[in-house]
């Protein structure tokens, strides 16, 4: 800064202003998004259901609710779609189909975009931390081409057997669930303890960028407690109003958000973008 200032002088101070002294794009950053809802604009795993299965075998599966965890009912449901043996007697989904299907998922184009210039920053580290699959996730980032924009993807892990069945395992063993109290409602998955687990290993970071809407996303962002972090919560969604039920300072800056158009303004508002 000396210098600059020392530059100034000597030219006669016609340059423009010092950049600010809040965190600016040179800030090593890590972005967290989550998929469902917030990177595309549905819930991939119901929505397949309901475009792959139909209306009444979603709702025979959703009947089974009160007695299975989410990961256990999806793993049904997709075992039933991809062996053919719905209610509606559709014939089995194959793989092929389940991706052309994932490659449709409604999306805000505005958020694709962004991840790609988000992936080409090299102060960025992107990652994506999930309750639904890895088939899905990985399908829906190759088919829109960010896979490499992603530094990794934590989720349920999933893959089709030689029989063409798709499989979905649970993140955590079922026998050993995460013991996080303020997450003690999705049993599966503690996004507290990915955040800091990729704090640790990537970082060190100035900063942390979580996107998220869901109620799952609330320990993630429990995490944020740097000045210059931003929480990035979809308006009227649960993270959001879980936010602001909470009504605690321990939260970092929040920036609501309600399309893609809102994710781009905020984050280059904050220069991460
Ligand atoms: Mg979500
Ligand atoms: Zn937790």
């Amino acid at each position: 800064m000396a210098a600059l200032i020392g530059a100034k002088r000597k030219h006669g101070g016609d340059q423009p202003a010092p950049p600010p002294t809040t965190t600016t794009s040179t800030a090593k950053t890590l972005v967290v998004w989550d998929f469902d809802w917030t990177l595309i604009n549905e819930n991939s795993d119901t929505w397949l259901i309901k475009q792959l299965g139909g209306t009444e075998e979603y709702q025979h599966v959703m009947s089974r609710r009160k007695e299975l965890s989410w990961t256990s009912l999806m793993a049904y449901a997709y075992e039933r779609m991809t062996t053919g043996t719905t209610v509606t007697g559709q014939p089995k989904c194959t793989p092929e189909d389940l991706a052309s299907c994932i490659a449709s998922i409604p999306v805000f184009e505005e958020n694709l975009t962004a991840i790609r210039r988000l992936g080409a920053t090299d102060t960025i580290t992107q990652c994506c931390v999930s309750d639904a699959n890895t088939v899905f996730i990985n399908s829906y980032f190759k088919n829109k081409n960010i896979a490499s924009d992603f530094a990794e993807l934590h989720t349920n892990p999933a893959s089709f057997n030689p029989d063409g069945v798709l499989e979905i395992r649970p993140y955590v063993s079922i026998d050993a669930p995460h013991e996080c109290s303020v997450c003690a409602s999705s049993p599966n998955m503690c996004k507290g303890a990915i955040v800091e687990d990729l704090v640790e290993r990537l970082g060190p970071f100035e900063r942390v960028v979580y996107l998220g809407d869901g109620r799952g996303d609330l320990c993630g962002c429990s995490k944020l407690i740097g000045k210059e972090d931003v929480i990035l919560a979809r308006l009227e969604y649960a993270l959001a109003r879980a936010i602001a039920a909470a009504n605690s300072e321990d939260y970092c800056t929040l920036a609501l958000w309600n399309n893609g158009k809102d994710i781009v303004r905020e984050l280059e508002a904050r220069h991460v973008l």
